[in-house]
């Protein structure tokens, strides 16, 4: 099978009939072999019926269901388990996402050998509260992570069928698969303009907080990406930084004080000196680092993940025979 089209979905009932038949239209017309994976997101409204229906008319269609509602990173990452397609392109259900781009993201991955295609919503249809935000938000995250892309949480996104397989999406971490994807080692991220509408029907799902989670979700990956397997690495040398500050400033302090005794002069005590409480707080935080550092290193060593890698390729040998 050529492509999956995976669709997680939140009270979407009014959309998906005409989402649906669209992206059937594209596809024919086109000539694909294809499977539209729903998943519904505990719905309250009839969308799971809906996709019942639709689902009678046509057999591409398979789906699954959510007890309750655990947001579009659960959906999708349930989505991608599923998946069977070569390329597996993610959309949103809210008609914002146009089918039309597929058969050029589909190209994109399987001539150009892309690994990722991300869309780039670049004439977005969105109240400005959501544009601007967004902008810094992508500049954060293109910093962070060192990808070049202008529009993270495109929901529209192509990926080759190895990246889905191996990557994992839970939290709120859907913002940020192309990150993801590229601490998991698939480096060919590419990106293409596309074409996004406005909301027809419903209301979208996600509000002011994620401007506080996102960029906190983004130091979260960052930061266990670089040091999950080795966080004594980062608790330890920023620690170490501290401890040495704070013990110099009070070698400053006793040595000061020491020469004055000697010479007779005048002095103040150590406990009357701002820096002395400084230094103090330093090593007391060095500490407390380290010991952070201690306690994510046995929570490293006893996780079943500890020695989990990607793997690409391997070639196996016959073994020498007697
Ligand atoms: N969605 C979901 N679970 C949720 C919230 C949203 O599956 O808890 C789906 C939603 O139905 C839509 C997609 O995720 O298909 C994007 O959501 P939305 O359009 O509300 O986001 P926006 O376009 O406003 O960023
Ligand atoms: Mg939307």
């Amino acid at each position: 099978m050529q492509l999956s089209l995976v669709i997680p979905l939140f009270n979407e009932a009014e959309s998906l009939p005409e989402l649906t038949a669209w992206i059937e239209r594209v596809m024919t017309a086109h000539g694909f072999s294809y499977e539209i994976v729903f998943v519904d997101d505990g719905s309250t409204d009839n969308s799971w019926q809906i996709i019942r229906q639709l689902r009678q008319e046509n057999p591409n269609i398979i789906a699954l269901r959510f007890r309750r509602n655990y947001g579009k990173s659960a959906g999708l990452n349930c989505g991608f388990a599923k998946a069977q397609g070569d390329v597996i392109i993610t959309m949103d259900a809210d008609l914002q996402d146009s089918p039309e781009e597929i058969p050029e993201l589909y190209r994109m991955i399987t001539e150009q050998g892309l690994d990722i295609v991300s869309g780039w919503k670049q004439k977005r249809f969105d109240p400005l509260s959501k544009t601007i935000p967004t902008k810094l938000y992508n500049w954060a995250a293109r910093r962070m992570s060192g990808i070049q892309l202008h529009d993270f949480n495109c929901g529209l996104k192509a990926y080759r069928r190895d990246v889905v397989k191996s990557i994992e999406v839970y939290g709120e971490m859907h913002r940020y698969i192309p990150v993801i994807a590229k601490w998991a080692g698939f480096r060919k991220i590419g990106e293409k303009v596309v074409q996004h509408q406005e909301r027809k029907f419903g209301v979208t799902k996600f509000g002011m907080e994620r401007f506080i989670n996102g960029p906190l979700d983004l130091m979260v990956i960052t930061f266990v990406s670089r040091f999950g397997k080795r966080p004594m690495h980062f608790f330890g040398s920023v620690g170490m930084l501290m401890f040495m500050m704070g013990g110099a400033v009070s070698l400053y302090l006793l040595t000061q004080k020491v020469l004055a005794i000697t010479n007779g002069a005048i002095f103040r005590e150590v406990t009357d000196q701002p820096l002395f409480y400084l230094g103090l707080l330093a090593m007391v935080l060095g500490t407390q680092l380290f010991l952070a550092g201690f306690l994510a290193e046995m929570i490293a060593r006893s996780s079943s993940e500890r020695n989990h890698y990607h793997i690409s390729e391997t070639i196996e040998g016959e073994g020498s025979k007697v």
